[in-house]
């Protein structure tokens, strides 16, 4: 399998009046193109902090992060931006769209900049939005609002969607949704996608679930069979 992420003994403190907070404590880690990974942890265990130096959000206080070839943490903040820009799509637990424009124009705001983007039509189609295509974000459900938020974040197709609690803000049926849109990216686009969660039951949608407690990997499992977000018990 081709190694898309690969880390090592990756550590990030954080200093916060006089004390120290170890977020991540000495990871190792592989994540391959084309899986679907679920990382699932209790709150506070360091799955964003690990997701944010994945995307290039932040930086890792030592330790190596590989991006393929490319070492993360020895990137200009310039550089990084670039990294962003290129390969990394994010969704975040809370939207983020802009309310002055409609569904199709806050996916364009990102194929106006991307070097290969796919239409916004096309994006929004792929998450089963081209019936809400002119809405504006308050004419929308908050499963609707996050599946236009995908939609923005792959229509650059980037080779890894990096997703943070993305249905920590809905109820199990909306949030059905928006995993059944991101299984659809990861399987017919190929995107590798990496999604955190502290809801144990969406763990059966992954090929491979990492578990973290305390700052570290506490055990990796691949999923034999896995089922179909609308037959998760939430
Ligand atoms: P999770 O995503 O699993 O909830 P986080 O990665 O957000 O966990 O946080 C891991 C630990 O790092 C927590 O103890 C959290 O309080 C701490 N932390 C995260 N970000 C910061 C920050 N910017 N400043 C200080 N502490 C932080």
């Amino acid at each position: 399998m081709e190694t898309v992420f690969h880390t090592e003994d990756v550590v990030k403190t954080y200093q916060t009046g006089g004390t120290e907070v170890r977020a991540l404590d000495g990871v190792d880690l592989d994540l391959f193109a084309g899986e679907l990974t679920v990382l699932l942890g209790p709150s506070g265990s360091g799955k964003s902090t690990l997701l944010n130096i994945l995307g290039g959000l932040d930086h890792a206080t030592s330790g190596k992060v590989l991006f393929r070839d490319t070492d993360l943490t020895t990137l200009s903040d310039r550089e990084l931006t670039r990294y962003r820009r290129d390969h990394v799509g994010f969704v975040f637990q809370f939207y983020n769209l802009v309310p002055s424009l409609t569904a199709r124009e806050n996916v364009q705001m990102v194929t106006d900049i991307a070097p290969d983007p796919m239409s916004a039509a096309e994006a929004l189609e792929r998450v089963g939005l081209s019936h809400r295509i002119d809405h504006f974000p308050a004419e929308l459900s908050g499963g609707e609002q996050q599946r236009v938020a995908i939609a923005r974040a792959i229509a650059k197709r980037p080779e890894v969607l990096l997703c943070d609690e993305p249905t920590g803000a809905l109820d199990s049926h909306t949030g059905v949704q928006v995993l059944e849109a991101i299984r659809e990216i990861n399987e017919t686009l190929g995107t590798t996608a990496i999604v955190i969660t502290h809801n144990a039951a969406i763990q059966a949608m992954a090929h491979r679930v990492i578990r973290f407690q305390d700052g570290n990997i506490s055990s990796v499992e691949t999923n034999a069979t896995r089922i179909a977000p609308s037959e998760i018990e939430w």
